[in-house]
């Protein structure tokens, strides 16, 4: 008999009353497209590691190397003495393809986001965010107790109402944040327009691009890039290292005094043990194959993978969204139709977890597909074919 109290035990029943409950499963074996899972065989589509570079065999020969030299483990946090080398390189290396005076490593995206906003919003200035940003940058603002207002997805004249109202409201700057590329909707945020009225507004613009960096922009330098804006215009950027990099981690770019300023106030910069120096070896690893021919070459195969998937789906009575990126999800609404596409989908062999409030909005349950450079068009075809029958069956 469980000795849980009854309120953990009720909340459990709740969850999965209205299947909303979630549970890890144990993936045999690498990060790939062909995956085993319960002693079966999957072909999944639904991992971030955009690029396929989670099991390069020169990241795991770079981590391996850099272990040797660095050992496993940081030991203490940057400010102490688990600053070495390898992390400074990595900073320095990132600045440079980024165009930034800095770049601070953070150990995690969550973290990171969380380490910004904390310092730089708060009681007497807010934030102003878009209603679809990603859990860390709400989480940010309701853990620092920032003031924060949200505005409608993507919608420049909803966070211009929003943004100049706040902005007369306090004395220092207030912070705009936005995802470069929403995590479970695949669009792009309007990133020139939103710059333009943070200049005009004295507010300060920061950009989560996860889902951007390395796979699209010149030099897969992501969603900036693509609209052709700089540091000035952007003076928070946070990119994650989980995603396609193919590691774990994340950073930071801005000018000196926001690195500065962030090495005195974001405590979760402070009090935390620096990224292992192992993995830091192969995300330097990581970064110079996504600045090479490889890294370009990489991109193409994405963006064919993602033009393949939306030509084929395009002749099925199933509607896409707007997004050109790697994330492209098929809404079902009800939590429990999603779980049974996703269960059906399993049967013919595509893992491709659903995906439920409170990750997406009430009523916006999805299967959030992904793409990557790894899978090629006859694995994408059997994808769309076996969507094409769990759809039409989903009753
Ligand atoms: N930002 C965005 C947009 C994300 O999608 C994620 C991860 N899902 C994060 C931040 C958090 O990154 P990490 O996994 O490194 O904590």
């Amino acid at each position: 008999m469980s000795n849980s109290p009854e309120w953990v035990l009720a909340a459990l029943e709740e969850r999965k009353r209205q299947a909303l409950f979630r549970q890890t499963v144990v993936m045999e074996g690498a990060q790939v497209p062909s995956v085993n899972i319960n002693q079966k065989d999957y072909l999944a589509f639904c991992s971030n590691d955009y690029l396929g570079l989670a099991n390069h065999p020169a990241m795991v020969k770079a981590m391996h190397d850099s272990a040797l030299t660095y050992g496993v483990g940081s030991g203490a946090s940057h400010l102490v003495n688990g600053h070495n080398r390898e992390h400074q390189n990595l900073e320095e290396e990132l600045a440079d393809w980024l165009g930034y005076e800095r770049v601070m490593l953070f150990s995690t995206g969550y973290m990171a986001n969380l380490g910004v906003i904390a310092a730089f919003a708060g009681k007497d200035n807010g934030i102003v965010q878009d209603k679809l940003n990603h859990a860390s940058l709400i989480d940010g603002a309701q853990l620092a107790g920032a003031k924060m207002r949200r505005y409608l997805h993507s919608d420049l004249n909803s966070a211009r109402k929003i943004l100049t109202s706040f902005t007369q409201e306090q004395e220092k700057s207030t912070i705009l944040a936005t995802d470069g590329i929403f995590s479970m909707d695949g669009d792009r945020a309007p990133l020139a327009g939103l710059a333009q009225m943070c200049q005009q507004n004295d507010a300060l613009l920061m950009v989560d691009d996860a889902h951007g960096l390395a796979c699209c922009g010149e030099s897969g330098r992501g969603s900036m890039a693509l609209e052709g804006l700089t540091a000035r215009d952007v003076p928070l950027l946070v990119g994650t290292f989980g995603k396609a990099f193919g590691t774990a981690g994340a950073f930071v770019a801005c000018s000196h005094d926001f690195a500065d300023y962030l090495t005195q106030f974001s405590r979760p910069y402070i009090y935390t043990t620096a990224m292992s120096p192992a993995i830091v070896g192969a995300t330097r690893a990581s970064l110079a194959i996504i600045r090479s021919e490889e890294g370009l070459m990489l991109r193409h195969k994405l963006a064919a993978n993602i033009a393949f998937f939306r030509q084929a789906v395009s002749k099925l009575p199933i509607e896409l969204g707007e997004s050109e990126t790697a994330i492209q999800p098929i809404m079902l609404g009800d939590s429990e139709l999603a779980l049974r596409v996703s269960d059906t989908l399993k049967k013919s062999g595509i893992w491709c977890t659903a995906i439920r409030p409170p990750t997406v909005p009430k009523g916006s349950a999805r299967l959030r597909i992904t793409l990557s450079a790894q899978h090629d068009f006859e694995q994408i075809s059997h994808l769309v074919n076996s969507l094409s029958s769990a759809i039409a069956t989903r009753n």
